[in-house]
């Protein structure tokens, strides 16, 4: 089978990746919370239901702004990518929402991809450049297969929280770019996930991999890293010149012994995560360590989006404070 959409970004990044996703398919919280919305999304768009959330209703508003006059509207229906010459089914997805906009009938018709997306997902750097997101190029892709008279494609990520949308969309694709999809993912390797562990390509995609924790070359050299014992130190009020210099290389020594313990304990959580998913909470001296379903944070646009949007007055200057650390060359 070809990288599920989803990790395709991923994929032609690091292929251990999609050899990891395909041996331990965890659904993220991510992923759970934002089925409810995009299910509550699709029935007000497919029947007109209520909506109940806030996020929900600033979705189907987005929606109604940016496309008041698209046709052939479909909701959450799978979808295959298709090989035009042997007509085999490449790979298959569920793009949240496809339609068609006519905008005037010298450029005809435009096919469009809806994916929503939790805010938390792209605050917290899981999502890949919008030009660079795979699993909307193979939505795309697919969408267009189902709707062959459209000329042009655009696919739009949209992620809520209960306050905000933030909007993404892709450049303009023509039909060659079309083309394009459909070639990479026929070049795709295949994945099996009983062949042997492909190669692991570590680097700053790692922090949008889903499996990490599963992932020996990203958990090993931080396994490496003992956290060495801290020496005693006696502070006296004053620190004379020579004192000052041995307490700053004492702190440095405990802060590298803070950050390999940190790393270490990571990779110990992670494995008791998926231990306590598996079988539930465990139970030590009395107390259980296990799952527990906190409420939601509100969260919203950075000092960077607001500034981008001219929103200049919802800015306010915290007061300043002195901090200390190292500096700077
Ligand atoms: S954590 Fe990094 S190296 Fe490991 S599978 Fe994921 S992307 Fe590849």
């Amino acid at each position: 089978m070809k990288p599920r959409p989803s990790i395709f970004s991923l994929a032609k990044l690091c292929p251990r990746a999609p050899w990891l996703a395909a041996r331990y398919p965890e659904q993220t919280t991510y992923a759970s919370e934002g089925l409810s919305v995009d299910a509550a999304v699709s029935a007000a768009i497919r029947s007109g239901a209520a909506t109940t959330r806030e996020a929900e209703r600033l979705c189907l508003d987005w929606l109604e702004q940016t496309f008041p006059t698209r046709v052939s509207t479909t909701v959450q229906r799978t979808l295959a990518l298709t090989d035009p010459e042997t007509g085999a089914t490449l790979v298959a997805g569920t793009p949240d929402l496809f339609f068609q906009v006519d905008a005037s009938p010298l450029i005809g018709l435009t096919v469009h991809v809806v994916d929503w997306k939790k805010n938390e997902q792209r605050l917290a750097g899981k999502l890949p450049p919008i030009d660079d997101d795979w699993q909307l190029k193979i939505y795309l892709a697919m969408a267009w297969q189902e709707c062959p008279v459209a000329v042009r494609g655009q696919y739009h990520r949209v992620c809520w929280s209960d306050s905000c949308v933030f909007p993404e969309s892709s450049q303009v694709y023509q039909q060659v770019d079309l083309w394009g999809t459909i070639d990479t993912v026929k070049a795709a390797p295949e994945v099996d996930p009983e062949a042997p562990k492909p190669t692991a390509c570590k680097g700053e995609h790692c922090g949008r991999c889903y499996q990490r924790h599963h992932c020996d070359a990203y958990l090993l050299p931080a396994g490496e890293s003992t956290p060495a014992a801290l020496v005693p130190l006696t502070i006296p009020a004053m620190l004379a010149p020579e004192e000052a210099t041995g307490a700053l290389a004492w702190l440095a020594k405990a802060e590298a012994t803070l950050k390999a313990g940190k790393a270490l304990m990571e990779i110990v959580e992670a494995a008791l995560r998926s231990y306590v998913d598996r079988c539930g909470a465990i139970t030590l001296d009395g107390r259980s360590w296990g799952a527990k379903t906190n409420p939601g944070r509100r969260s919203g646009p950075t000092v960077k989006e607001l500034e981008d949007n001219g929103l200049y007055h919802l800015i306010r200057d915290g007061k300043p404070s002195t901090t200390y650390g190292w500096l700077k060359k």
